[in-house]
């Protein structure tokens, strides 16, 4: 089959990552083959290539293949997977596999399993024409959800479904996000549903202009944000997307007494006494959640702003995500 194998741990411009062709993999008993139709592209499987994630022990193994947002359908069925027949139209997370016996699976939380395995970073993921994966952590798509739309709810959706839970986010409260990518423009729509006074930040206009789009209260650039607190009050919440530390250190230095900052990108972040507020990280979220994201999407409470690209493409697509020039998310299909 044809995949894109991260190598190397490298800057992207370096061509760490080939277009190639490798075997396609067998379904162990447990597991379903999927063939894949359309994979998002994420700010992390940039990290990963270029070693920012290397302190997590990710990638677990080189050569990979990446890619943790994934829909397609099931080619394969394994002895002993259960649930699914082939031509079923399904969706792998990044959380690809846990232990279900640690603390965290056993009370609800097995996003934090300790031996938790996610999809292209410990396992091959989804920048192939097929991969695999246990059919108990495969989800189900909604039969009004198409391939491309619903690719990144398995990322970025689920991602900023946990982190708006994980913020405590309440009705009547205010809500900043910055940084309108792939997580970003899920989280504003989530802030929204959970009653929130939604504020969009980004530097890129065509970012705030999805922003608007998809129904936020109000779109700012950075330096508007110093403006529109000092005017308006403090947010309840500041949930940073940017990969910036400068986004990390104005949410620190903007939000209200008491309040939250999540921190959904790598960056440094401290309270300094005698300061009150939280910092608060977040990641990825459980099967049910997963779940959870799928039925509000399909009942339209979110959508999904995408493009899409063909897998050949995934090194530009990576470059283009570094430059901030990518609008909604990328997707890649086979
Ligand atoms: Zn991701
Ligand atoms: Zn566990």
């Amino acid at each position: 089959m044809k995949a894109q194998l991260c190598t190397r741990i490298d800057k992207i411009e370096n061509h760490p990552l080939i277009y190639t062709t490798v075997s396609t993999p067998n379904p162990q008993p447990d597991q379903v083959l999927i063939k894949v139709k359309a994979c998002g592209v994420c700010y992390s499987n940039l990290h990963m290539i270029e070693g920012e994630l290397k302190q997590f022990g990710v990638p677990a193994k080189l050569p990979i293949i990446p890619g943790h947002e994934v829909t397609g359908v099931i080619e394969e069925i394994g002895a002993q997977a259960k649930g699914y027949e082939k031509g079923d139209r399904v969706g792998v997370q990044v959380l690809w596999k846990t232990d279900g016996t640690c603390e965290f699976c056993l009370s609800g939380r097995e996003n934090l399993c300790l031996k938790r395995q996610t999809t292209g970073e410990v396992v091959d993921g989804g920048y192939a024409e097929y991969m695999v994966a246990p059919a108990a952590f495969t989800h189900r798509l909604p039969d009004n959800l198409g391939f491309e739309e619903s690719a990144s709810l398995f990322c970025p959706g689920i991602t900023a479904y946990h982190a708006i839970k994980r913020a405590n986010v309440r009705v009547g409260q205010k809500v900043a996000v910055i940084g309108i990518g792939g997580v970003g423009h899920m989280s504003l729509q989530f802030a929204k549903l959970a009653g929130a006074e939604t504020i969009a930040v980004d530097t890129s206009e065509a970012k705030l202009q999805l922003a608007q789009d998809i129904g936020a209260d109000h779109a700012l650039t950075a330096v508007e944000l110093d403006k529109f607190t000092v005017d308006n009050g403090r947010p309840d919440v500041i949930m940073v997307h940017a990969p910036s530390q400068r986004a990390v250190e104005q949410a620190l230095r903007l939000v209200k007494r008491g309040g939250i900052v999540l921190m959904g990108v790598c960056g440094d972040a401290s309270v300094q006494f005698p300061e009150e507020y939280s910092i608060v990280g977040s990641v990825i979220g459980t099967r049910q959640e997963m779940n959870d994201v799928l039925k509000i999407a399909s009942i339209g409470k979110v959508r999904v702003d995408w493009s899409v690209y063909r897998l050949s493409e995934a090194e530009n697509v990576l470059i283009k995500l570094k430059q901030g020039k990518i609008v909604g998310r990328a997707i890649l299909v086979p």
